[in-house]
């Protein structure tokens, strides 16, 4: 299977489909990150919070897979924002992951009671100039702060990072983020189980008409959106059902009667809220 890639504002690329590690038990981690590479996946999102970056790293390494055919993504957690401290979380997270650089580094939620976010995103700069990581970008940055961003520091961010799901697609942000040319990460693109998503017929219907699966469906939709996805399971049968989803195409209406399903459902909290 050859997934797609999608260009982003700094000249790389990255695959449009990956594998998420939230939630992945650090005692678990090599095997399920092994399973996800056998199985063809070569675009692994994790976050220092996640406390499986080593894990990853460890899968990656036994893997043999060359380095450029990777691309592996990591987070800034909310207590290490700054500058030194950006710089001592950057390295460690390097160290845990067993790579000499970074494909993309995120700030993982803007904190804004913290007013940090502006001083951590021009270290972001700074390491990136370093060249040990390739593209940098934040996460859960709504129209507010990436404003403020783009106002007071040089480089716009290469993706934003946000939960979006059929019932909660962020048109604001998605579209501010298109018109400033920053690439759509969904996360909980499946909307982390917590509603009946794959029961609704706008999802049942297509999947019964094209043999597939609900989830299925759901990533194609976001594949055929534009979004880039990483789907988590710990189960190797699912992470190979997530990945096989480029032998069909939703059709324009089923495409249309998804998208319709939006309601502003968030399932997780509000990017203001979190500290
Ligand atoms: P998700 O929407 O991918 O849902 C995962 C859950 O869906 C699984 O635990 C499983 O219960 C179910 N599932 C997966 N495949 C299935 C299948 N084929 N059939 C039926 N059920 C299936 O939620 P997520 O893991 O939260 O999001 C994906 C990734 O996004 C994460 O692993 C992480 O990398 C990232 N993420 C980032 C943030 C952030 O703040 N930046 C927050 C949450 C998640």
């Amino acid at each position: 299977t050859s997934v797609p890639r999608i260009q982003l504002n700094d000249g790389h690329s990255i695959p449009q489909l990956g594998f998420g590690v939230f939630k992945v038990d650090p005692n678990e981690t090599v095997r399920i990150v092994s399973d996800a590479l056998e199985i063809g996946y070569r675009h692994i999102d994790t976050a220092r919070i996640y406390g499986n970056e080593a894990g990853v790293g460890a899968a990656l390494a036994e893997s043999g897979i060359p380095r450029e055919e990777l691309f592996i993504t990591t987070k800034l957690w909310n207590d290490d924002q700054g500058t030194q401290s950006v710089l001592d979380a950057f390295d460690a997270s390097l160290e845990r992951l067993g790579l000499e650089y970074l494909d993309l580094y995120l700030i993982h939620w803007p904190t804004p009671a913290n007013d940090r976010y502006v001083e951590t995103w021009k270290t972001f700069e700074q390491l990136r100039e370093s060249g040990r990581v390739r593209s940098i970008g934040v996460s859960n940055f709504l129209v507010p702060h990436l404003e403020r961003l783009l106002a007071e520091t040089d480089v716009v961010p290469a993706v934003d990072q946000i939960e979006l799901h059929p019932a909660h697609q962020q048109p604001a942000t998605t579209a501010f983020a298109e018109e400033h040319g920053i690439a759509i990460e969904a996360w909980g693109p499946l909307g982390q189980g917590k509603y009946p998503l794959f029961e609704l017929p706008e999802v049942a219907d297509a999947a019964a008409a094209h043999g597939k699966s609900p989830a299925q469906i759901v990533i194609r939709w976001h594949l055929q959106r534009g979004h880039i996805v990483f789907p988590k399971s710990n189960r190797r049968e699912r992470m190979a059902e997530n990945f096989d989803v480029f032998d069909f195409e939703l059709s324009a209406s089923e495409v249309e009667a998804i998208t319709a399903l939006e309601r502003e459902g968030r399932v997780s909290s509000h990017p203001d809220e979190v500290n």
